[in-house]
């Protein structure tokens, strides 16, 4: 094989995890053909190492609507919907019916990811901050986690969530600060969701960040199809990769795996309120 073509493959399935973990954000519909069948044959291979289950993110309505299907088709699958910030230009009264519509569903079980994001500029920030307020208050109305998209803007995000006050749960999804934004979003109550993101060797802020988070604080995510954890960075990314950022975050925090693993499961079925895994693991 050349070495063109092995930068391009898929990283290998690891072994499997010591005990099973959640992948608590990823976009299924991105990372295969959309169909039950490719669903089922993402979440098996995620299973043999020992990923069990994800929860799937929507960033418009075309897949807010796949997701909440989607959650019905597997019951390793749960639906995360909301209109991304960088989609809000538009945002009015049909997306907000149908989010909340979505959003409702037993298996959908947060708000997100919503948030804002000032690296791109499709969506001015006053249209992203008003959506975000919207979701803000979904999260609240409906019960649910609010999971929050922050590219560049932690300030904002901080102050915005303060000034509504914030839904009992919310996740930092993609963890992107340093100690500092670690320690006021912990303050704060957040949870922060660390993506492969955190084992890049240049993200020395994340690696602080990841070390001082209390184990009741965190969550594990790929974000799938993209930030694919060290070493396979730049390849395709799959819910099987979360194995890796498990073992990553597990070494910077100098815990045992199976210690990481085991936070990310108890942390995700109380953040998402999933059903405790015993219910679900066959073996
Ligand atoms: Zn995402």
């Amino acid at each position: 094989m050349s070495r063109k073509k092995d930068r391009d493959a898929p990283p290998p399935v690891p072994e499997r995890l010591p005990t099973p973990a959640v992948d608590a954000h990823t976009h299924l519909d991105a990372c295969g053909d959309g169909t039950a069948a490719d669903v089922t044959a993402l979440l098996d291979r995620a299973g043999r190492a020992g990923i069990e289950r994800v929860v799937t993110v929507a960033d418009d309505l075309a897949a807010a609507r796949w997701a909440a299907e989607a959650a019905t088709w597997d019951e390793r699958v749960f639906a995360a919907v909301a209109i991304h910030p960088t989609r809000t230009a538009d945002f009015g009264d049909v997306e907000k019916a149908e989010i909340e519509r979505l959003a409702a569903a037993e298996r959908v079980v947060a708000v997100g990811e919503t948030g804002l994001d000032y690296y791109w500029d499709y969506s001015r920030p006053d249209a992203q901050q008003e959506a975000f307020r919207w979701h803000i208050d979904l999260a609240k109305r409906i019960g649910k986690p609010l999971m929050i998209h922050d590219r560049e803007a932690h300030e904002d995000l901080l102050r915005i969530l303060e000034e509504e006050g914030a839904p009992d749960t919310v996740v930092f999804h993609c963890f992107s600060g340093d100690a500092d934004m670690a320690r006021r979003c912990v303050d704060a109550g957040y949870v922060l969701s660390f993506a492969g993101t955190v084992t890049f060797r240049n993200a020395k802020g994340l690696h602080e960040a990841a070390k001082l988070v209390p184990p009741e604080h965190y969550l594990v995510e790929t974000d799938a199809p993209f930030l694919t954890p060290h070493p396979f960075r730049g390849r395709p990314n799959e819910p099987y990769c979360a194995a890796y950022t498990v073992q990553g975050l597990a070494e910077l925090r100098g815990e045992p795996v199976d210690v990481v693993a085991d936070s990310v499961r108890s942390n995700a079925e109380r953040v998402f309120g999933l059903p405790s895994s015993q219910t679900v693991t066959s073996t």
